[in-house]
């Protein structure tokens, strides 16, 4: 190869590997991307939010920017992401409340979760559970049932909100038992938490990653699990199933979702990101520390899971004739 030739192999050789660079650099994402989390700080979505958010740097080169858009039992900050541009720029976690249990009961919702997201990775399933203030006069769930039985209406108790899984799975602990509290939504697990702890409210339903440390150093007393087998975190808990209330023993999800018409692209990106992100033994601790169990599935095993919860929230409402009154 004479000077020329060289020069030109060299030419060659540098347009090449400019080539894919300027276009990997329009490749998504190209800068920050939004995580809209439907319910206030402190609360399982948020949590599991954060843990895998704050991983995306390394992961996709972008900042993921958790915004908390609480209210309307997580209907409100998904109708920000189904309304949002489908161009992978925001992003929202889907969750067992804004995907299932609100669309099943609320008239009044302004999209439809099956038509209106686009389904990505449901990132963990958690377990869920009753907790009662350490002043409440029982500290199992036997005792627990007779109080309410004993002073129908006395006590209320705290939920993420109005239409979510907390509020629809103990209405529907209220039709089995026969019992009667009195519900108090909040914008979140958070609030809920908060006015628990303080003994505003005596009775909290809770997915566990956000009660957890409440219960571990005892400003709250769990009474009963929703999860498949006795939790090692908690094992003298007993589950639903255990105390003969199966129905009510259903687990939350957490997931990535975006509107509708997320080009592929998108979708497999941050798929694959979050199957790196949750083979961390540091992410895989945080989460599973908390009795939750990773999925980190495929889009079409998320979507597949979102209709199936839909159908068994729906089933619920109309067997329970359970309302929003
Ligand atoms: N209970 C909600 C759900 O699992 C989440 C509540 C929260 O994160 O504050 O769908």
């Amino acid at each position: 190869m004479d000077r020329r030739q060289h020069l030109g192999a060299l030419l060659a050789a540098a347009a090449g590997t400019t080539l894919p660079l300027a276009a990997r650099a329009q490749a998504y994402p190209n800068k920050a991307v939004r995580l809209i989390v439907p319910f206030a700080p402190g609360g399982t979505t948020d949590i599991i939010a954060r843990i895998v958010a704050e991983r995306m740097q390394s992961t996709i080169g972008q900042n993921m920017v958790v915004e908390n858009r609480a209210g309307g039992g997580g209907t409100v900050g998904t109708l920000e992401v189904v309304r949002a541009a489908p161009d992978g720029y925001v992003l929202g976690m889907g969750t067992v409340s804004s995907t299932a249990a609100n669309p099943a009961i609320n008239p009044r919702i302004q999209y439809d979760p099956l038509v209106d997201l686009t389904p990505i990775s449901n990132i963990a399933a958690t377990p869920n559970v009753i907790a009662v203030h350490p002043s409440f006069p029982a500290k199992d769930f036997k005792g627990f049932v007779e109080a309410l039985r004993r002073n129908p209406g006395r006590y209320s108790y705290a939920s993420s909100g109005t239409g979510g899984n907390n509020h629809l799975l103990m209405e529907l602990f209220k039709v089995l038992t026969k019992t009667f509290v009195l519900h108090i939504p909040y914008r979140g697990s958070g609030p809920a938490i908060n006015d628990t702890v303080a003994g505003q409210v005596q009775v909290l339903f809770d997915n566990l990653p956000s009660s957890l440390p409440f219960i571990r150093d005892g400003r709250m007393v769990p009474i009963v699990v929703a999860a498949p087998e006795r939790l090692a975190v908690l094992p003298n808990v007993p589950t639903f199933k255990e105390v003969g209330l199966e129905p009510v023993n259903r687990l939350a999800f957490y997931g990535f979702v975006g509107p509708k018409g997320l080009p592929r692209e998108v979708v497999d990106r941050i798929h694959a990101a979050t199957r790196t992100i949750v083979q961390d033994a540091g992410v895989r601790r945080r989460i599973e520390d908390t009795g939750s169990v990773i999925l980190a599935n495929t889009p079409a095993e998320f979507a597949a899971q979102i209709r199936a919860e839909l159908e068994v929230f729906r089933r619920v409402v109309r067997d329970q004739k359970l309302t929003l009154e």
